[in-house]
């Protein structure tokens, strides 16, 4: 018999995505901050977000690996964010402490390192 828990295994990308609306980070906690255009806030810890880094340099490329293929250990201002500006209409680079700054991340990227946690909404009765 089929799990049912099949059913919910629906691609990302036929869901209906919000953009984001704004960027902005939050020293204390030391996470990138996005507003979606749906109105809710998220953020990504600087460290998952550095670990994720899309960059050839960070993930390899044509089968060289890269700095976080085999360790997801972070240096000493690889996970400090140093600056962030806007690529085009489709993405965010971030340059980090460590003088990296080849990633670019695109804004579906950014949807799935978020938590997608409605922290803003009651909870409701789940069992
Ligand atoms: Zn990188």
């Amino acid at each position: 018999m089929i799990s049912s828990t099949a059913l919910w295994y629906a691609p990302r990308m036929q869901m209906q995505q919000p953009r984001p609306r704004s960027f902005d980070y939050d020293e204390a906690s030391r996470a990138l901050v996005i507003t979606w255009d749906d109105g809710t806030s998220e953020s990504i810890p600087f460290s998952r977000l550095r670990l994720a880094c899309p960059c050839a340099t960070c993930h390899g490329e044509l089968g060289v690996p890269g700095r976080f293929s085999t360790t997801q250990e972070l240096l000493p201002g690889e996970d400090e964010l140093a600056d962030l500006s806007l690529v085009g209409a489709y993405g965010l680079n971030v340059i980090w402490q460590d003088g990296h700054n080849t990633g670019i991340y695109t804004h579906a990227v950014l949807y799935d390192l978020a938590p997608h946690v409605q922290l803003s909404q009651e909870a409701s009765p789940h069992d």
